[in-house]
Order: structure tokens, then sequence, then C-alpha cells
């Protein structure tokens, strides 16, 4: 496994690739690699002959009162664990490379950005997610891009730059890798002492409940919705967000008629966490 650093040199060994013939694969992280990042890699090592990781811990996606900071790093465990998942180049370029002196460009997706995690973190969040990645696809022209359900607006603010913006580009969602417990894995969970690591399994039982009711034959919002909600409470989780809404367009929904999202995100503890859930749709 190649570590680079510049633009210049991925650029020159995707174009080496190219000429073998070989397909690329892509897997944007910020590091601190756990089992959710492992499995994107896995995926794109079976898919793709040249597997690309980029490591960037990215600040525009930060706000001024989040972890940008205190943010875990370790490059040399994350560049072990990538060489024994069969990573042939791991990306990890300085701040400035990416946003030189004079950098005046900003990708703002509409609409689907202003909800749940932007409305709580703010428009700058997913307008850094969506420039960062469009750069990383500029400069890797990956065949292939990897992210994990687990940020599941990410994925739809992906999608729609890259359908907007006519990136050659196909984006695959990864399932959520989880802790035996169901706490979805990461790097965030690093923060949470013993006490609220406990707490933090609440969020998985929520998703259980509403699951349940589902399951049940119930499928409007309202009891899908307390049935999480009650198991929140229970585990008195500072609740940021409960929230049902259409798979696709993020539009609050008040039944499962059509795939819905239930998303929450959460103080515990030392960390925000944010988890996930498909429900599949059923017509009542
Ligand atoms: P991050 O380093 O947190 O930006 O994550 C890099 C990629 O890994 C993103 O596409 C995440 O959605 C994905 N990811 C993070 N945690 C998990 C998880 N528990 N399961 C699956 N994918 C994950």
């Amino acid at each position: 496994m190649k570590i680079l650093r510049t633009i210049a040199e991925v650029r020159a060994a995707v174009r080496a690739a190219r000429a073998e013939g070989e397909t690329v694969g892509l897997v944007p992280t910020m590091g601190a690699f756990h089992e959710g990042h492992l499995s994107l890699m896995r995926q794109a090592r079976a898919e793709s002959d040249l597997v690309v990781v980029s490591l960037f811990v990215n600040p525009t996606q930060f706000g001024a009162n989040e972890d940008l900071s205190t943010y875990p790093r370790d490059e040399a465990r994350d560049a072990a664990l990538a060489e024994v998942e069969g990573v042939d180049i791991l990306f990890a370029p300085a701040a400035a490379e990416i946003y030189p002196d004079g950098f005046a460009t900003n990708i703002h997706v509409a609409g689907i950005t202003e909800v749940l995690d932007g409305a709580i973190r703010g428009a700058h969040h997913f307008d850094g997610v969506a420039t960062v990645v469009t750069k990383l696809f500029g400069i890797v022209t990956p065949d292939v891009a990897y992210f994990g359900q687990k940020d599941a607006q990410q994925v739809l603010v992906v999608r729609r730059v890259v359908r907007d913006l006519d990136l050659d580009v196909r984006i695959e969602a990864c399932p959520i890798v989880r802790e035996p417990d169901g706490l979805a894995m990461s790097s965030r969970n690093v923060y949470l002492d013993a006490d609220a690591r406990a707490q933090a399994s609440a969020l998985n039982r929520s998703i259980d409940a509403a699951e349940a009711v589902l399951a049940s034959g119930q499928n409007d919002g309202e009891s899908i919705r307390a049935a999480a909600d009650r198991v929140l409470a229970d585990a008195s989780i500072d609740v940021e967000y409960l929230e049902l809404r259409d798979a696709e367009t993020l539009q609050p929904v008040d039944a499962v008629e059509r795939d819905a999202l239930l998303l929450v995100a959460a103080r515990v503890g030392a960390a925000r966490l944010i988890d996930n859930h498909l429900l599949r749709g059923v017509a009542s």
C-alpha cells in the first residue's frame, strides 16, 4: 500500500491503473478506522482493481463549536488496518493540499441539507461534505465510491450532487456495522465513558422498538415514533431529533407507506451520536 500526500501523485497512480484497464474504487473517510470503515474497504476491494481510501479530517464540515481539534487521529494505526484490507492507496493530504490559498468554491445542495443534521449542525456541514466529496471525485475519478448508510442523509446529499452535476461515478451505500449491543460504530464512540457507552445502546433499541411496531402491522408514524421515543426517554437520552422521513426525499411522513427512514440524533455523554434504520413501506 502506498501512502500519498499530493493530488499529483494520486492522479499519476490512477492514470497508470487506467492504462492497464483497471477499475477504481474510492472510500472517503476521516480516519480513526473501525469495522464500519473496514467493511467499505472490503466491498471496494471485492469490486475494484485499484482501491483508494482517502483519509482527511475535512475542516469545512465542522462547526465552530464542534470537535475538529479533538477528532481522533492515528494515521499509523489507520494505515496498518487499511493495508490488511488490501487497500492500494491511502490518500492522506494536508489541509493546504485540498484547500490552497484562494480556494473559493462551495457546493451547496438545496432542500435535503436543510433538515435533520443540516438544521442542527448548520448549512456549512453538508456544504463541506459536498465540496470535499466533489473534489475527491475530481482527484480520484472513481468508477464506484463507497459510503456508509450510517450517514443516511450524507448518502442522499452525495447522490444528489452526482445526479445534478452529471458526475460519472456510481454511489454504493453499505450497511451499518454495529457493536454486539447494537450501537452503530462511529469514530466518535471513543468519547463515551462507561456510563455513556451503556446508555448509548438505547439508540439502536429505539430503532428495534419502532421496527417491532411496524412488524406488528401498524404503519402509522405516530405509533412508530412513540415506541422509539419511549425507549430513549427510559434511558434518559438527550434527543436532538427523532424523525420519520421519506427515504428518498427526506420529507416528513405520517405513515410508512413507501420506504421511510427513522433517523435519530442524540447527545450521549461527551458524544453526539446519530443512527437510522430503513423501514420498508407497507401500504395501509
Ligand atoms: P467517517 O470517517 O466517519 O467520515 O466515515 C467514513 C465512511 O464510513 C462514511 O461513508 C460513513 O458513513 C462510513 N461509516 C461510518 N460508520 C459506519 C458504520 N458503523 N457502518 C457503516 N459505515 C460506516
